[in-house]
C-alpha cells in the first residue's frame, strides 16, 4: 500500500540537502553568493556577507524560513546568470563529494518503476557535476535547474512550468525535499504529494512508503 496514492509516476527531487547533505559545500555556496554581493556592489566580504544575510532575514516569512540564496540575490537586483557563474567558479563538490551507495540502489530501485527529476535551485553545470560525484547522474529523465525557467523555488509559475514540461495529472506526482517552504508548499497546494526529508534515512523509507519493498 502506498501512503502517497496508487497514481504516481512521476518522483520529483530537490537536489541539495535532499540527496546529499555536506555542510561544507553549502557553506561554499554561501561563500559564492557572498562574494557576488561584494563585488556587484564594491564591499568587503564581511559587508557584503552582511547584506545578504540581511536581507535573508527581511525576505524571511519565520525566522526558521530563510529564502534561497538565489532567490535573494535576485531580490537584490543581481542577476541570476552571474549567481550561477559564481557557483560554477567558486564551488568545488570534488572537494567533498563522493559516490553514496546508499542512495545509488535507492534510486536505482526506484528508476525501474518511476520517471526521477531534480527540480533544484542551483545551476545545470554544478548539479551535474554534484550528481556525477553521487554516482547518480544516470538515474534522472531531466534536470530543472535554475536555467529552466529562471524563476528560484518557491514559484508557482515555475512549478507549473515544470509540472505541463513532465504532463500528467497532481496525483501523478511526488514532491521530495528537505524544506518545506522552499520544496513542497507549493506542489502541495496544488494537491500533490509531497514528502519531507529531514535526514537520509528518511530518503531510504520512500520504498515502503511508496509501497514498492520486495
Ligand atoms: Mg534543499
Amino acid at each position: 500500500m502506498s501512503a502517497f496514492g496508487k497514481e504516481i509516476r512521476s518522483l520529483v527531487f530537490d537536489l541539495d540537502g535532499t540527496l546529499y547533505n555536506c555542510q561544507e559545500l553549502g557553506a561554499q555556496i554561501e561563500e559564492a553568493a557572498i562574494s557576488l554581493v561584494a563585488n556587484s556592489r564594491g564591499l568587503s566580504m564581511e559587508q557584503g556577507r552582511r547584506v545578504l544575510q540581511d536581507a535573508r532575514s527581511l525576505l524571511a516569512e519565520t525566522p526558521d524560513d530563510l529564502p534561497p540564496l538565489s532567490k535573494t540575490c535576485q531580490e537584490l537586483g543581481l542577476d541570476l546568470r552571474d549567481f550561477i557563474r559564481a557557483l560554477e567558479e567558486k564551488v568545488y563538490p570534488e572537494r567533498f563529494l563522493q559516490p553514496d551507495p546508499n542512495l545509488v540502489a535507492l534510486l536505482r530501485f526506484l528508476r525501474e518503476r518511476y520517471d526521477l527529476y531534480i527540480y533544484t535551485n542551483n545551476g545545470f553545470f554544478l548539479s551535474g557535476r554534484i550528481l556525477a560525484l553521487l554516482g547518480v547522474d544516470d538515474c534522472f529523465r531531466q534536470i530543472y535547474s535554475l536555467e529552466f525557467a529562471w524563476r528560484p523555488k518557491p514559484d508557482a509559475e515555475a512549478l507549473q512550468l515544470l509540472l505541463a514540461d513532465i504532463g500528467g495529472l497532481p496525483e501523478s506526482f511526488l514532491f521530495i525535499g528537505d524544506r518545506y517552504h522552499v520544496d513542497l508548499r507549493e506542489p502541495e497546494k496544488l494537491g500533490i504529494p509531497v514528502f519531507a526529508v529531514h535526514t537520509a534515512v528518511d530518503l531510504l523509507r520512500l520504498p515502503s512508503l511508496l509501497g514498492i519493498t520486495s
